[in-house]
Order: C-alpha cells, then sequence, then structure tokens
C-alpha cells in the first residue's frame, strides 16, 4: 500500500473502460490481468496526479485519495 497515495478503483462503475485505464497510467500504476483491473500497491507512491486515468474513466470508476 501507499504511504501517500490509495487508489481506489469500483470496476462496476468501470465497466468496458477498465482495460483502457489499465494503458493509460505513464507510470504503470494500474494491471490489466486475467480480464480485471488491479492496482499495483508497490507502485502507488508513483502516482503524479495526472489524472489521465480519471479523464478515461466514469464518474467514481477510479478515486484517488491523498493520504497525506
Ligand atoms: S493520476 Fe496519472 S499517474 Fe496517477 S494513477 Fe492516474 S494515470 Fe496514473
Amino acid at each position: 500500500m501507499g504511504m501517500f497515495i490509495k487508489i481506489h478503483v469500483d470496476e462496476a462503475k468501470l465497466g468496458e473502460k477498465a482495460a483502457a485505464v489499465a494503458q493509460v497510467c505513464p507510470v504503470k500504476i494500474f494491471e490489466w490481468k486475467e480480464g480485471r483491473l488491479a492496482v499495483l500497491e508497490a507502485e502507488e507512491d508513483e502516482c503524479t496526479l495526472c489524472e489521465l486515468c480519471l479523464e478515461r474513466c466514469p464518474a467514481g470508476g477510479i478515486r484517488i485519495e491523498k493520504l497525506y
């Protein structure tokens, strides 16, 4: 788990957009594995808050929580 950032994924809201979200992150925080979108927890703190993933998904599909 990240020390500064926690990324929450709601797969029900993401629906068919989930695979696209996995591709868009520039620091590879997401992994598309066996039809599911996984967050690589060891990488969460690398998030640059660029919001590219948020732009690609329906409202609430991904939530980025700042822990600081
Ligand atoms: S905000 Fe940017 S860096 Fe952070 S998880 Fe989304 S795409 Fe990746």
